[in-house]
């Protein structure tokens, strides 16, 4: 099973990710948790990355473009996995297409959290990470706006997109979010 969840910033992606990765015993890719740890370490990766996170702004495509070929290179991808928070924009979803054509690994489906403003901010404000203080969040709604929400028409052309409500409560769309990819899997 492979899975791209798709979604603005706040819509509960990396929780229910988390979740499905869990349960099928496969890798959760969040390039944001990876982008995070190695802020926090200070790796030639995360110095580069800094000044991107915390202004919200997104790091330079061949940084995620190579971070993922270098993570969905290691063993454990084979299989399955979950992407989370990439790809975030066309260049990196053709990127995508071509580094899972290299791999010969096409991706199941993609699922598309559609969760209103006011919750996203709202979940935002509680989870309190470092860049989710409200400039940030205002800026990340925006970039989500303009770079990867022209992804959801891309995918739903090739119709391999899925919509899943992101409004309700973590339990609710885990259960809606299981439901889908069965089916997605029995096709
Ligand atoms: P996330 O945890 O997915 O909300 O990501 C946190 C931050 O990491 C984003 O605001 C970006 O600065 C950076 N980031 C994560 N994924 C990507 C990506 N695919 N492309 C560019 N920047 C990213």
């Amino acid at each position: 099973m492979r899975l791209i969840f798709l979604g603005p910033p706040g819509a509960g992606k990396g929780t229910q990710a988390e979740r499905i990765a869990n349960q099928w015993q496969i890798p959760h890719i969040s390039t944001g948790e990876i982008l995070r740890h190695a802020i926090a370490n200070q790796t030639p990766l995360g110095l580069k990355a800094k000044a991107y996170v915390d202004a919200g702004e997104l790091v330079t495509d061949q940084l995620v473009i190579n971070l993922i070929q270098e993570r969905l290179g290691q063993k454990d991808t084979e299989r399955g996995w979950i992407l989370d928070g990439f790809p975030r924009s066309l260049s990196q979803a053709y990127a995508l297409d071509h580094l899972l054509q290299n791999l010969r690994q096409p991706y199941s489906q993609v699922i598309n959290f559609q969760t209103s403003t006011e919750i996203l901010v709202k979940r935002m404000l509680e989870r309190g990470r470092q860049d989710d203080n409200e400039v940030t969040i205002r800026r990340r709604l925006k970039v989500y706006q303009e770079k990867t929400a022209p992804l959801i028409q891309f995918y739903q052309k090739r119709g391999c997109l899925q919509q899943i409500d992101g409004n309700a409560s973590i339990e609710v769309v885990n259960q809606i979010l299981s439901g889908t990819i069965q089916e997605v899997l029995s096709v």
